[in-house]
């Protein structure tokens, strides 16, 4: 690891103050990913600034319909949380499923959210459920967040507050997981509100996490396994590495989109 300068800011505000003025700097929620990175001299900040004591950006509420995750909220938290498997259990299930219990004891959602690895499991969960992310600075919806792999919206030294989810009437998460780091070699998220459906897709694209148009369009005239039948995925613009071929993996975004409608509640 190569030398950096510490900071630990009390506040939101200083820990932006303090991001502006460090360029090179990033910012440190659960530590998984950019310690790693930082063992392995992929990454070397000049700063480090440690979001540990916002208390502020911890918690969770449920109100009028809506879940708000706050941005240094770990994963384990978020899959225990009576609050969360009550109103979208398919999200609390997903927060479960992440790496190990180390990993959900330190990881943060807002961590998770703003690395976009593409395959990880929450961005999957945002673009389905129609979440909004929250920063220091703006409200920008999912649909416009995930900008490719490991890109997002975020600008320079932007900090995520929160992350709202509507209820939907049904969800569910489908991961086919790789078994040595956990991260998905396939995940697809299904959720129903109303008349619409979303279905998200992530760990198989080569800019990260997509929507699935044309399965969003069967199932909103029919909300059932049987409307995907027929139905395929392009292998164009799929990765493909030592643990999947690109067809391997779109043949398991069927199977994974006919499960999660499968078991949506
Ligand atoms: C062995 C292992 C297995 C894993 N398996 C999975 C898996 O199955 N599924 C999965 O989804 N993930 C998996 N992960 C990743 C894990 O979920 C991490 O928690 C996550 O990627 C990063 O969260 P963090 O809180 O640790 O962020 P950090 O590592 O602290 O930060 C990651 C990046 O996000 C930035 N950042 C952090 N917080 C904020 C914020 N509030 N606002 C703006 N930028 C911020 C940091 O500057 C940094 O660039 C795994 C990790 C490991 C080590």
């Amino acid at each position: 690891m190569y030398a950096f300068n510490y900071h630990k800011p009390a506040t939101v505000a200083e820990a932006a103050t303090l991001a502006g003025k460090h360029a090179d700097g990033k910012l440190l929620a659960g530590g998984m990913t950019l310690l790693p990175t930082m063992k392995q001299r992929l990454a070397s900040p000049s700063d480090i600034i440690d979001l540990s004591k916002l208390g502020d950006l911890r918690g969770i509420e449920v109100k009028d319909g809506v879940v708000t995750i706050k941005a240094l909220t770990r994963h384990v938290t978020v899959a225990n949380s009576a609050e969360v498997k009550k109103a979208i259990p398919a999200l609390a299930e997903l927060a479960g499923m992440i790496g190990d219990p180390a990993v959900r004891n330190r990881g943060t959602i807002g961590g998770s959210v703003a690395n976009n690895d593409p395959a990880a499991d929450y961005p999957a969960a945002c673009l389905a459920l129609g979440a909004t992310i929250h920063t220091n600075k703006r409200s920008i919806p999912a649909d416009d967040f995930f900008v490719g792999l490991f890109e997002t919206a975020l600008g320079e030294g932007e900090i995520i507050t929160s992350i709202s989810f509507p209820v939907p009437d049904k969800a569910n998460y489908q991961k086919f997981r790789n078994p040595a780091s956990r991260y998905a070699i396939v995940g697809v998220f299904v959720a129903k509100k109303g008349a619409d459906v979303s279905v998200a897709v992530t760990g198989a694209g080569d800019s990260g996490v997509f929507r699935q148009k044309d399965f969003e369009a069967a199932l909103k005239s029919n909300f059932s396994a049987a409307a995907l039948d027929g139905k395929s995925q392009s292998a164009a613009g799929l990765n493909s590495d030592i643990h999947a071929d690109a067809e391997y993996r779109a043949h398991l975004i069927g199977v994974m989109a006919k499960r999660a409608v499968a078991a949506a509640k």
